[in-house]
């Protein structure tokens, strides 16, 4: 062709297209600055972020896990140890409705990858994840969580287990839902 340099270069190729790029640098100047201030500004995260894990509770403080491992056998990442042990009402032990809890739970957060199959894999909502992010530490083992760290916080209401469940009710009325607007002792 008639424009083209003796290295098969068009004159758009020698000129205009490294201008051109030097407008992508020059628009950008002009725009607002997405640069977050971290850790100084915190921004709050999308609703449904994937952050560190939590073991709920009932409304009476009664813990929802009930220790079957399907977490831990959904983890791709093996990162999940669970043991499960069975409540004692003869010994006052009773962490959750029904037969079975959580006797150890704890969440390797060096292997997750936050991926959330575990919270889908679970059977009583009693793992679900947070928004917290801040999951870094300088030493390996504090990354390994324990069932009280993981744990959701006891709200007004609620009492720390062991106790027995609300008077009254069974395991099936905790599971349907009607914990949550009986009274505490009073009717199903
Ligand atoms: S979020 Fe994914 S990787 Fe992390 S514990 Fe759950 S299943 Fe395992
Ligand atoms: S968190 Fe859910 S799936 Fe995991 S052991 Fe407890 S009840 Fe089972």
């Amino acid at each position: 062709m008639a424009d083209n340099d003796k290295d098969g270069k068009s004159f758009k190729e020698q000129f205009i297209d490294p201008v051109a790029g030097f407008g992508v640098t020059f628009r950008t100047m002009f725009r607002k600055v997405v640069t977050e201030q971290y850790p100084f500004e915190k921004l709050p995260t999308a609703p449904r972020f994937h952050g560190r894990h939590q073991l709920n509770r009932w409304p009476d403080g009664l813990e929802k896990c009930i220790g079957c491992e399907l977490c831990a056998w959904a983890c791709p990442a093996d990162a999940i140890y669970v043991e499960g042990a069975s409540n004692d009402d003869a010994n006052g032990e009773r962490f959750s409705p029904g037969e079975r809890y959580g006797r150890v739970y704890q969440i390797n957060y060096l292997r997750c990858i936050l991926c959330g199959l575990c919270i889908e894999a679970c059977p009583t909502r009693a793992l679900t994840m947070t928004n917290e992010y801040e999951l870094a530490d300088n030493n390996r083992q504090d990354l390994i969580y324990e069932k009280s760290d993981l744990l959701a916080p006891l709200l007004p209401g609620m009492e720390q287990p062991p106790h027995a469940m609300r008077d009254g009710f069974d395991e099936g009325d905790y599971y349907r839902g009607g914990l949550s607007t009986g009274p505490a002792g009073g009717a199903k």
